[in-house]
């Protein structure tokens, strides 16, 4: 495992470290273009059936060098793997964010690396006070400015219509109305997206590359911190004075929405707060059904 040396007085020359130097220039400098297999070139593969590009999906080759690339960043750090993408994918590249101990981390990376990464959260308008208040504070430290993707419907307009809420008896539904129909929406047009993941987490995350085709959404999607442990995570945010969801202080390992997470209790795991008592271990966005 790579050590840290990356804090906040760090240039963004840095990240570009030996596993950089051994990927080839032109394929550093390649514009966001997603070579199908019908033998056109996509610059938007988009979602849902919606481009070309998804209809006849990534070329072998495309394929291929994606999962070459993975394989040599592997024992790259987040931030080199966080460098290729940027490098690989421009513009083409955004972040989904729920602002929890990793995602933070990419953000803080990416405020060095490429500031102007769009990058998003998926506003549900179920999430704690504490988690919203995290767009304020990554516009303070670091000049981001966070876009919320928001469903079409109110909460109140959306229990109206269903009699209540939903996510008391159907939290699948809930999240696909909620987080996965705007996130689809909102990944139209773009290439490559990142997420804070990490394979020690759940069964289904343990086999994550750390750069995939995702066939869910249609694009490329990268885990700069797949290898990553939680200790490691926050001895990083600590030593880096990254600013972090303050539920994690009072017993939220993870935060997602208020009605669908509670405190976890010593020796639970720290996914164990997520729709408790449910079967649902995920909202959908990560899952590999
Ligand atoms: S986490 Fe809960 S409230 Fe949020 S979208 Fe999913 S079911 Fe709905």
């Amino acid at each position: 495992m790579a050590s840290i040396a990356l804090d906040s007085s760090v240039s963004t020359n840095m990240v570009t470290l030996p596993i950089l130097q051994q990927i080839n220039a032109s394929e550093r400098t390649a514009p966001a273009q997603v070579p199908t297999s019908a033998g056109a070139v996509g610059t938007s593969p988009g979602v849902g059936g919606h481009s070309p590009t998804v209809e006849s999906g990534p070329s072998a080759e495309f394929l291929a060098e994606i999962a070459q690339a993975s394989e040599r960043l592997e024992s790259a750090t987040p931030w080199e793997i966080l460098q290729w993408t940027v490098d690989r994918f421009g513009a083409g590249f955004s972040v989904a964010t729920a602002f929890g101990a990793e995602g933070m981390l990419i953000i803080h990376w990416l405020a060095k690396i490429a500031p102007k990464t769009k990058i998003f959260n998926l506003d549900t308008g179920y999430q704690f006070a504490e988690t919203l208040a995290m767009v304020d504070r990554v516009r303070v430290r670091y000049g981001i400015e966070i876009e919320l993707v928001r469903p079409e419907l109110t909460v109140i307009q959306y229990e109206q219509l269903h009699g209540g809420p939903v996510y008391s008896h159907a939290p699948d539904q809930c999240c696909k109305d909620r987080k996965l129909v705007p996130l689809r929406k909102r990944l139209q047009g773009v290439t490559a997206w990142a997420s804070a993941i990490r394979r020690d987490q759940t069964p289904d995350r343990a086999v994550s590359p750390i750069v995939g085709w995702d066939r869910k959404f249609g694009l490329v999607k990268v885990s700069p911190l797949a290898n990553w442990t939680k200790s490691l995570v926050w001895k990083t945010i600590l030593d880096e004075n990254v600013p972090y969801n303050p539920l994690h202080d009072q017993g939220y390992p993870s935060v997602g929405c208020a009605p669908c997470t509670r405190c976890v209790l010593a020796g639970e795991d720290e996914r164990s707060g997520r729709w408790a008592g449910a079967k649902k271990t995920e909202c959908g966005l990560h899952s590999n059904d």
